[in-house]
């Protein structure tokens, strides 16, 4: 028996649901102590570590929302999964295959460890760590990093119904600390894997990751992604099936780093984490049981800037387990 939906397909579902959350959401909060904001880039280190809030949306169009909502944030490493879709949509799918592969590495985004040891295999891991993340961003099309992401914002565009923008705070606080990327991307340009310029790769990747983002903006995202790249809203296809589906594969095995195995384990949903804080995570339809809420599927956006040893929102993960184990959320 599932629990939590006891009044589900009653009138009072939504309020039901809603405090329902509400009090998960204020049960987890405390967990935040027990994480650390990223200050590996200084001006994450501002962020309020005892925030957290989540947004779910239906592909009914069912939303709940709690905590802390209404804080926009940067997506982070949740743009390479977008930056990976717009590459195999311009690109072709078994181009951005031949140069980046999809097995997890069980190691930190960051790692240069697994990036020289694969060398002899002729490509990054993954496009969800840093060294494949910045491959992808080298094989977007454009002379200039604005060119590059412009098929990325339209896509946002397209999803959200307006146009994101960079913190430019954010970009250059990234900008001028990441030197970890940075060798990161001579050695991909030592290794000949870049497609472009090294400066203007690492310039598209650090914009890239300062998008401002909101969770309702991931929700609404995450609803495309659970029905296969079609946005149920209006019934179009705004990301081709194949890439989607491709896109969720590698969110389930390499989306939360090495935390992906116990996320698949515990959570059992695709889903990407950043830095910043926010994840999105994809819960697509479920055919087994009646009375499960969303059971036509939903995007979720958390945000919680405390986070664990992995570089994953803490209190984020925990809600998210609790609430899709309470309503039966997981793929498997
Ligand atoms: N911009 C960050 C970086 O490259 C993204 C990392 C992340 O969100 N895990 O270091």
């Amino acid at each position: 028996m599932v629990q939590g939906v006891a009044n589900w397909n009653t009138e009072t579902t939504e309020e039901w649901l809603q405090n329902y959350v509400d009090d998960w959401v204020s049960f987890y909060r405390k967990h935040t102590e027990d994480g650390n904001v990223a200050s590996y880039i200084p001006i994450l280190g501002e962020a309020n570590k005892n925030h957290l809030g989540i947004s779910i949306l239906g592909s009914d169009g069912l939303s709940i929302r709690s905590g802390d909502t209404d804080i926009s944030f940067t997506i982070q490493s949740i743009s390479k999964v977008f930056s990976y879709i717009v590459a195999c949509m311009t690109r072709g799918v078994s181009y951005v295959l031949d140069r980046v592969d999809v097995e997890p590495t069980g190691e930190a985004f960051n790692s240069i460890m697994h990036l020289e040891m694969r060398n002899r295999l002729e490509k990054p891991f993954n496009p969800l760590i840093n060294a494949g993340a910045i491959t992808v961003s080298s094989m977007l099309e454009g002379d200039t990093s604005d060119e590059k992401l412009n098929p990325l914002f339209e896509l946002f565009e397209r999803i959200l119904g307006y146009r994101p923008e960079i913190n430019v705070e954010v970009y250059e606080s990234e900008r001028d600390s990441s030197m970890r990327n940075r060798a990161i991307g001579y050695y991909l340009l030592e290794t000949g894997f870049l497609e472009s310029d090294l400066n203007i790769t690492l310039e598209t990747y650090f914009k890239q990751c300062s998008i401002e983002i909101t969770i309702d903006d991931l929700a609404k995202i995450g609803t495309v992604l659970a029905n296969d790249g079609e946005d149920p809203a209006t019934g179009e296809e705004v990301i081709p099936r194949q890439v989607a589906r491709l896109s969720k594969a590698l969110m389930l095995t390499c989306g939360m780093y090495d935390a992906s195995g116990k996320f698949a384990a515990y959570v059992g949903v695709p889903a990407k984490s950043g830095v910043s804080g926010g994840i999105i995570a994809v819960s697509p339809p479920r055919v087994r049981e009646e009375s499960l809420p969303f059971k036509n599927g939903c995007g979720i956006g958390v945000y919680g800037p405390a986070l664990d040893e992995q570089g994953n929102s803490i209190a984020g993960i925990r809600l998210l387990r609790h609430i899709a184990n309470q309503w039966d959320l997981s793929i498997f």
